[in-house]
């Protein structure tokens, strides 16, 4: 562990007062913050691995549906989940935020989950940028590293598809809300307070995955993209995917900002080992049967069955 990087010391003014709350409220969450640009020193014999997200009020998200904290929860865990499906460790995370009036009174609280998903993942806010705007909108740049990141593009045929935790969820929440009924404490759960499964990719890359992705489209979708990156065909039976109860597997393969891990990987995994150390089922749901045509072929019980699309935000 490195020594905690003392904050620089800010000038005067109304962002600079925001950016002051949002330090206090930090408290050790951040670090470093103040300077031009974040300094981070990369693992010796490591890589870089670095991703982006955006959340944008309005169109990921309802501001009805969740507390301040969980949106900004939701924006950093989303982000770093895309270091897990590389198996990356984070290195630390910039923020941009767009504050509209109408939120300023939630900043604590936007701190607050920004801090707890940072806290979750071991890691710190190393900077970023705060400006007003129309719609709440938070940028989250993730950093971090691996010797080895795992891709999209390594499954080969004979590897086994495996899948971490249990879908559809916010898929069945997602239903629920927008037709103004109940949703189960379950599924709200897996909505409103996802988690980055960073120490799961670790386990999974150290076994042997070879390629990886996590499932915020859909696993339908998140299936065709691993078989595009690969070039390979895979076979996917549907009823083995672990689902909540009373949720329907077709729909939960459609099931998106689910934040599991989707790998391929040559060999027989050990699933009660990393059932017993992260209390998620493991669980493998098919396979890679060729390659150099890419394809997902799914069955419910030997029948061939179509997988709805994910979801695209430029497709509605
Ligand atoms: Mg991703």
């Amino acid at each position: 562990m490195t020594q905690p990087i003392e904050h620089v010391a800010l000038g005067s003014g109304r962002e600079f007062d925001l950016v002051r709350t949002l330090l206090r409220r930090w408290q050790g969450a951040a670090q470093g913050i103040g300077d031009d640009a974040a300094i981070l020193d990369v693992p010796e014999q490591e890589r870089l691995v670095s991703s982006t997200d955006v959340a944008v009020e309005g169109v990921h998200f309802v501001r009805e549906w969740f507390t301040p904290a969980q949106v900004a929860d939701r924006a950093v865990t989303a982000a770093l989940s895309d270091l897990a499906a590389m198996a990356a460790r984070p290195l630390g995370i910039l923020v941009g935020l767009v504050l509209p009036a109408r939120w300023g009174d939630a900043l604590d609280l936007l701190a607050d989950g920004i801090a707890s998903a940072a806290g979750r993942a071991e890691t710190h806010v190393i900077g970023g940028d705060l400006s007003a705007g129309a719609e709440l909108t938070l940028a989250i740049t993730v950093l971090g590293s691996a010797r080895v990141p795992v891709t999209r593009s390594g499954a080969r045929s004979g590897d086994h598809l495996y899948m971490t935790g249990r879908l559809g969820g916010p898929g069945e929440a997602l239903r629920a809300l927008t037709k103004g009924e109940a949703v189960s404490p379950w599924s709200w759960a897996r909505f409103a307070a996802p988690v980055a499964r960073l120490r799961e990719a670790q386990w999974l890359a150290s076994h042997g995955a070879t390629a990886m992705i996590d499932i915020s489209d859909g696993l339908s979708a998140e299936l065709n993209h691993l078989a595009a990156a690969s070039r390979a065909s895979m076979a996917i039976e549907v009823e083995q995917v672990p689902v909540g109860n009373g949720i329907e597997a077709l729909k939960a393969v459609a099931s998106g900002e689910e934040y599991e891990l989707l790998c391929a990987a040559p060999a027989n995994l050990d699933t009660a080992d990393f059932e017993r150390r992260f209390e998620i089922p493991l669980t493998r749901i098919g396979r890679v049967t060729s390659q150099g045509s890419p394809g997902v072929l799914a069955t419910l019980y030997g029948n061939r069955v179509d997988l709805a699309p994910g979801h695209d935000h430029f497709s509605r």
